[in-house]
């Protein structure tokens, strides 16, 4: 009979790899008991056990996935390993501050259901809630934490949203690093429950978008958190890990100054020579932050974790605007591709900031920088500091008092009469951005002297764009640290996550029936009702785009595409009211939002106006409304005409996924 005690370890991961016959002979005759001791056993030593090749070669490939510690199939093992739940715990001296003491902070345990309290909703993720809340330690401290709860549909957790809730434990018990959000244990209740590290500053998109009179953030400090995100990224690249979400709604706020890396869902190990995650299948990736490979073959790496890092650069710099909205996932990938287009320089980044942006938006991934590279050019990109030593208060220029900090987002002189050269800045008291005279600001490395000399200096960059965030008043905050978003704690994550949602397309989405998502969101529910193996496909819109698309229209427009559900459409969004009248008065007002629904149900990703409008092409014919949009999808993903397209659906007796993927392989 085997042991049961002695290197559970090693007993596991031989029965893992079915030489569970050997535990004995490698424990009592090898003397192994760690894995570092395999470091020292030779092949003739396994030889001498009676271990053939074969086995020798299966036992050294498990002892490298045990090692890396990123293939968690026993995941409750790599959890409860080691730790027994009641007494893991260490037990601080009750009078102990509330801060965790570094050993303890580092725990990485199971926590007993008992000894977490859930309190006020924070967001609200693709599976699960977050929640504040209170952890009692055995000693009685309480420490503030974060709770991720699984979230669970009328016939217990969903397989792909416990497969992702347990990656994302399993990955982050490994991570430790000031500016990645750590993970205190699990609680193995109903629901699983994550206990992190609180962030009570929420996400930085919540601050970034947090409505006035709330100031713009310091630009200064814009290019600190790019500064420590870019140090995350290389320890987790350093991890071989790849994040696959970077977003300014996965940054946390941990202190004013403090950001942390979070939401660790998409996470994936890097593999092979080229050091890249290809996906297997379909899963909803954020559309308009991926790189263009990861848009056309699934394919995510390092580098591709700096394309995203250039678009949460962006959304920093022009105050969390949702990259390339409007524009139909289906047209960035061609945008850029085939137009070479890019993300315009928002106003309030600098030309040296917007040209590492360009950087990181190489089309090779071979031609980006390294994280560790970014880390260096974000220090020669940064800005220069200077105070104001005069009064500026002619109209039209940035209001600066004497001895109010100014940050040089851009510096322009003439070389004839530096006097007359104007800058662009950031008032440091006021948080207002605009243009200045150069002789009003003296620089911070010039001795306190006013600075003739240009900073920044360059021609415009591509793409720039201009949207004039002018200073108006003499604004007395007296802030100069990061204020919390009003409000964000309580209703913003949630109604911002709803908004976010939609960039989370899948890159291989398609097909009507939405199956078995549980309670996870509609457009989750829709990726995840796609066969697996499906060719790089992103929904389509419906409409031929003859006008062509902005590349960023007014905020107020919705999102495309836009995928609440229909009852949203009925009361909701502006288009609501009209699209409740059916033209020429055809059908009944309910029965033509009936057929909406019914059209809208039938074809993956289509928005209510398009909806609305193949409806009245087809004088209120449901059957006939799907399928022109149907045949839309094909046109658009293809090079055939829409006969052809039609034709092909017909074959496929209407099936887009089927009809989608001869299209494909053949073009
Ligand atoms: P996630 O499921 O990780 O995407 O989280 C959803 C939302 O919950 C985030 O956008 C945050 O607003 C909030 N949130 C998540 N984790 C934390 C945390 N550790 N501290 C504070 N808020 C959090």
């Amino acid at each position: 009979m085997l042991p049961d005690a002695g290197s559970p370890w090693l007993l596991r991961l031989l029965r893992d790899i079915q030489l569970a016959q050997f535990y004995r002979p490698i424990l009592e005759e090898l003397n192994v008991t760690r894995p570092e001791h395999f470091d020292f056993v030779r092949p003739e030593d396994l030889d001498g056990i009676g271990m053939g090749r074969p086995a020798q070669r299966r036992l050294a490939e498990a002892l490298k996935r045990h090692r890396s510690g990123l293939k968690s199939k026993n995941w409750v093992y790599k959890i409860l390993g080691g730790f027994n739940p009641e007494h893991k715990e260490t037990t601080p001296a009750a009078d102990s501050p509330v801060r965790l003491p570094e050993a303890e902070a580092g725990l990485k345990c199971l926590i007993p259901e008992g000894a977490v309290c859930r309190g006020e909703l924070l967001g609200s993720g693709c599976f699960g809630v977050v929640h504040r809340g209170v952890w009692t330690l055995p000693s009685g401290q309480s420490v503030s934490v974060a709770i991720k709860s699984l979230r669970v549909g009328p016939e217990g957790p969903v397989g792909t949203e416990l497969g992702d809730f347990l990656r994302e434990v399993s990955v982050m018990m490994n991570l430790e690093h000031p500016h990645v959000l750590r993970l205190h244990g699990l609680v193995l209740g109903q629901p699983l429950q994550m206990v992190m590290e609180l962030a009570p500053l929420g996400s930085l998109h919540a601050r970034l978008t947090a409505p006035a009179p709330t100031p713009l953030l310091p630009v200064a400090l814009l290019c600190l958190f790019l500064r420590q995100l870019a140090a995350a990224m290389t320890y987790l690249g350093a991890c071989g890990l790849v994040h696959r979400d970077l977003a300014t709604r996965n940054l946390l706020l941990a202190s004013p100054r403090t950001i942390k890396v979070a939401d660790f869902g998409l996470v994936r190990p890097l593999r092979g020579p080229r050091g890249r995650y290809v996906m297997g299948g379909p899963r909803p990736i954020p559309y308009a932050w991926c790189a263009p490979e990861s848009l056309r073959q699934g394919a995510f790496s390092s580098a591709s974790d700096v394309w995203m890092f250039g678009v949460t650069l962006w959304e920093m710099f022009s105050g969390g605007e949702e990259p390339w909205a409007g524009v139909p996932p289906y047209l960035i990938l061609q945008r850029l591709e085939k137009e070479r287009a890019r993300l315009p320089r928002p106003p309030l980044c600098s030309r040296a900031l917007y040209a590492l942006a360009l950087r990181c938006w190489a089309p090779h991934p071979a031609d980006r920088p390294s994280f560790s590279h970014l880390e260096g050019l974000l220090q020669e990109a940064w800005p220069s500091e200077g105070h104001c030593i005069r009064d500026v208060t002619e109209p039209g220029a940035l209001r600066m008092e004497p001895g109010d900090p100014i940050t040089i987002i851009e510096g322009r002189s003439s070389s004839h009469s530096p006097d007359s050269a104007t800058w662009k800045g950031q008032n440091g008291r006021t948080f207002k951005v605009g243009s200045f005279p150069a002789s009003a600001v003296a620089l911070a490395d010039v001795g306190g002297q006013p600075a003739p000399y240009p900073v920044h200096r360059g021609p415009p960059a591509r793409g720039e764009r201009r949207r004039g965030v002018t200073d108006g008043d003499r604004e007395k905050a007296k802030l100069r640290d990061v204020p919390p978003a009003r409000g964000q704690r309580k209703n913003v994550p949630l109604q911002r996550m709803k908004g976010i949602s939609k960039s989370l397309e899948s890159v291989l989405s398609l097909g009507p029936c939405p199956t078995g998502g549980g309670s996870s969101p509609p457009e989750l529910r829709h990726a995840r009702a796609v066969p697996q193996g499906l060719p790089v496909l992103p929904p389509r819109p419906l409409i031929p785009s003859g006008s062509s698309q902005p590349s960023q229209p007014p905020r107020e427009r919705p999102p495309w595409p836009k995928r609440d559900p229909p009852h949203n459409h009925r009361t909701g969004g502006p288009g609501a009211g009209k699209a409740a009248v059916p033209p020429g008065g055809l059908l009944p007002d309910q029965e033509f939002q009936r057929k909406i629904s019914e059209v809208e149900l039938g074809v993956h990703g289509v928005t209510y106006q398009e909806c609305q409008a193949a409806l009245r092409a087809t004088g209120g014919d449901v059957a006939s409304a799907i399928q022109n949009l149907k045949v839309d999808q094909l046109f658009h993903m293809s090079s055939r005409s829409r006969a052809d397209c039609r034709r092909i659906l017909e074959h496929y007796q209407w099936d887009l996924s089927a009809a989608s993927r001869y299209v494909l392989a053949r073009s």
